[in-house]
């Protein structure tokens, strides 16, 4: 596996996976798609592998993510969705073609009209991002209750209760922050 794919946060819903290339967004945020090669990179793990990517295509797909950003953290909040972010959603879902096709071992896979096509790339994660915001899929829009982050995640837990976007990060800094609390409480229950 080329160097720094672990630096993705894959999820297993595209259109968040999408938005957390952009992690601690109310903190220090860190971009994991800085340059186009890098989006190359991502959109391979993810399924929707294109050759090549110019730096007008990155600009389109993080002007997508940040639209599905806002869309989803007002959907979560409950709040009216933002008309420019919709726009945005719409044009990129609009402008792509891509073909969903069934594996003879019965999954789905996407075929893009052509490998440099990343606007193809673009509209299945914008028509993704359609499916979870329109409460079309089982599961419900929250926010990760980490402070730093607060990105929108789809949870699709059976009690809808999960805090975090992600328990490898955000939950775990979380937790070992309360452990660590409880420490300085309780510093006789250190081992
Ligand atoms: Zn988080």
């Amino acid at each position: 596996m080329p160097a720094g794919f672990p630096d993705f946060r894959l999820g297993t819903v595209l259109a968040t996976s999408f938005t957390a290339t952009l992690t601690e967004r109310r903190g220090d945020a860190v971009e994991r798609i800085p340059a186009p090669h890098r989006l190359v990179d991502w959109l391979a793990v993810n399924g929707l592998a294109v050759d090549s990517c110019t730096d007008a295509q990155l600009d389109l797909a993080r002007e997508l993510r940040e639209a599905i950003h806002a869309a989803a953290t007002a959907a979560a909040a409950q709040d009216t969705l933002p008309a420019p972010a919709v726009q945005v959603i719409n044009d990129r879902s609009a402008e792509g073609r891509a073909a969903a096709i069934l594996t003879p071992e019965g999954e789905r896979q996407w075929r893009l009209s052509s490998a440099s096509r990343v606007e193809d790339a673009l509209s299945v994660i914008a028509a993704d991002a359609i499916s979870v915001i329109s409460g079309e899929r089982d599961g419900k829009l929250a926010l990760c209750a980490s402070p730093t982050c607060q990105a929108a995640f789809f949870d699709t837990s059976q009690s809808r209760t999960r805090k975090w976007c992600d328990m490898n990060t955000c939950g775990n800094r979380q937790k070992k922050a309360r452990f660590n609390a409880n420490q300085r409480k309780n510093p006789s229950s250190a081992q």
